[in-house]
């Protein structure tokens, strides 16, 4: 669970902060000037900081200076000012990464998504992304996102998880039962449902049931994912 330390003087957006970052599972706290938030990054270990630039106490920057003498937390600076120069400076004076406001608390979310997989990654002994491969076929479940040779492929979320639980088991053929328990965390179901999001995933990713590639259906059976008998720029 990332705990994380909101700056922020505007009572409003930091209670809108605080709810929804508790919501997405974070710890958060939070203070409304640069001082109180030096004394936190004293006595907590925080896994990200987020910065508002305009605190009542200190600028931004020098908020940010004195913040870099204590700690190497990661921190994400929220500014009112679009001032390219401005953002420019602090991300080299160590800031992480930085969000215009007003934004979205999705928006918050992907960036510090991405900067605690970044400061997490580069930690000695941290386990690598976990990246499945299958043929030219890349799926990160962290990121949700696919690629087929090199190229993000457009999936619906329940395409993803098809795709994503399949190559987890590559070769193996999967029972419709056990695709419609974990995919669709259904106990039963119609095996349309199964063919129907089958047959999107096989427009997606360039084959076809008459002649597939990577997706195999076994009649009766059920289906399985893996690298096509001979990959293109591989040999057999
Ligand atoms: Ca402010």
């Amino acid at each position: 669970m990332p705990s994380v330390l909101v700056v922020e003087d505007d009572q409003f957006v930091r209670s809108a902060l605080i709810r929804h970052l508790t919501e997405a599972s974070h710890t958060v706290r939070s203070v409304g000037t640069a001082l109180e938030a030096l004394r936190e990054v004293a006595h907590f270990r925080f896994d990200v900081v987020v910065l508002d630039l305009g605190l009542p106490d200190l600028d931004g920057a020098e908020a940010l200076k004195m913040l870099r003498s204590i700690t190497d937390v990661p921190v994400i600076i929220a500014t009112a000012r679009d001032d390219e120069a401005e953002i420019v400076r602090l991300l080299n004076d160590g800031a992480d990464d930085y969000l215009t406001k007003p934004f979205s608390v999705e928006h918050l979310s992907a960036r510090m998504a991405a900067v605690l997989r970044r400061t997490r990654g580069a930690g000695a002994g941290a386990p690598p992304p976990r990246v499945l491969q299958v043929g030219g076929l890349s799926i990160d479940p962290l990121r949700r996102q696919a690629e087929l040779d090199g190229t993000a492929l457009d999936l619906t979320r329940r395409e993803f998880d098809l795709l994503a639980f399949l190559a987890g088991r590559p070769g193996v053929v999967v029972p419709r039962r056990e695709l419609l328990a974990e995919v669709w965390k259904q106990s039963y179901g119609d095996d349309q449902t199964i063919d129907v999001h089958l047959s999107w995933l096989r427009r997606k990713l360039g084959e076809t049931a008459a002649r597939p590639r990577y997706l195999h259906t076994l009649r009766g059976v059920g289906v399985k994912l893996e690298p096509p008998a001979t990959a293109p720029g591989q040999p057999a």
